[in-house]
């Protein structure tokens, strides 16, 4: 007989959101922490003193990804003092995306608002959103906008403002600033996107393409005066490849045979091109005065080579349509989403 040391049941597993499940909150308020000791204490007095006088239902969830200075034992001990918090303790530093993940997932908010834990962010800002999102129109994100932002110039704000421009175009959602963390999200939205790599900024235009409102605010920006940033210049290049999956699967998640398929009629059109030309070769069209034999043209090889290229293209788009259908059926997915559904029969009438 063996024993299973490592892996937990099902039940241990699901213990660790199941938490969750039975709380409800207006807000929840979420801060990745990695290393940020002497942030902290100042982080969760100025955060529940805004929370608490705008009257807020609340909660803060803390997650500790990964610090290797004293962060998780500052959390554990705020956590002890302040029922209205919750601490996330990821088993290594997996990154301030997945840290949010993990912080969205164990919320309960009707709100989620994802916050840096270094200061940078101002909890201040936090109603102003609200009152944003709630407003009329009403929103599904509210996204902050850091216009003055206070960070290096050349290895931050510069690259940092032409990976928006970019961004911006590519995914047509017109906002400023998708690398800033506080923003405003309703909660059916984030259930609809995955998140990935570093994927967080891109979450506006994940939402919007599944049909979320968006806005921006101005927000307030404040310099780092304690601790390190965890970035510089190489972050840049990485968002910029990112966007690339984040078209794709924006764009053709749902019908990548269109996306393969256009690549395979533009490839089948050379074909037929180039063996036109040898063929107007052979009849000498084009100044050869015996004319070129078409088995001794290379550009029937060529010409042979594309149209066998066609074909594959046109298999891995079928074959990428048979896994997208496993993807969405798989985790109960749609291809709509339903803002809401409108009815003058009362709730409990069949
Ligand atoms: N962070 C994290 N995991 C990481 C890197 C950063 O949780 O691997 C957190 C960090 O503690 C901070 C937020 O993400 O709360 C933003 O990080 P940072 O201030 O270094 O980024 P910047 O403001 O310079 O863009
Ligand atoms: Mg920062």
């Amino acid at each position: 007989m063996t024993t299973m040391i490592n892996a937990p049941s099902e039940a241990a597993r699901k213990d660790t959101t199941a938490a969750v499940s039975h709380r409800r909150r207006a807000l929840s308020v979420v801060a990745p922490v990695h290393n940020e000791e002497l942030n902290l204490e100042d982080l969760h007095s100025e955060l529940s003193g805004v929370l608490q006088s705008a009257g807020l239902d609340y909660e803060i969830i803390y997650v500790d990804d990964g610090s290797r200075d004293t962060s998780l034992k500052i959390l554990k001990s705020v956590a002890d003092r302040d029922e209205r918090v919750i601490v996330v303790e990821l088993r290594r530093n997996f990154g301030q995306t997945a840290a949010m993940a993990a912080g969205i997932e164990h919320s309960c908010g009707d709100v989620i608002i994802p916050i840096d834990a270094d200061l940078q962010n101002d909890p201040n800002d936090i109603p102003r959103l609200l009152d944003t999102l709630n407003g009329t129109p009403r929103y599904d994100i509210v996204s902050g906008w850091r216009k003055d932002r206070k960070d290096k110039m050349v290895t931050r704000r510069i690259p940092s403002q032409i990976a928006n421009a970019i961004i911006s175009r590519v995914t047509n959602v017109p906002i400023h600033d998708f690398g800033c963390t506080l923003k405003a999200y309703r909660r059916e939205v984030l259930e609809d996107v995955s998140l990935s790599s570093d994927l967080h900024r891109f979450l506006p235009a994940l939402a919007a393409w599944h049909g979320a409102n968006i806005t921006e605010l101005v927000v307030n920006h404040r310099p780092r005066t304690r601790g390190v940033t965890k970035y510089g210049l190489a972050r840049t290049i990485r968002v910029l490849l990112d966007l690339v999956i984040v078209k794709f699967l924006g764009t053709y998640m749902t019908k990548p045979l269109l996306f393969f398929g256009k690549i395979g009629m533009a490839t089948f059109g050379f074909a037929l091109l180039i063996l036109a030309i040898a063929v107007g070769q052979k009849f000498g069209y084009f100044g050869q005065p015996e004319g070129l034999n078409l088995n001794r043209n290379i550009l029937v090889s060529l010409s042979a080579l594309l149209a066998f290229f066609t074909v594959q293209c046109v298999l891995f788009g079928l074959m990428a349509e048979l896994l997208v259908r496993v993807y969405q059926d798989g985790r109960g997915r749609k291809i709509y989403r339903v803002r809401e559904v409108y009815s003058s029969a009362k709730a409990g009438d069949a």
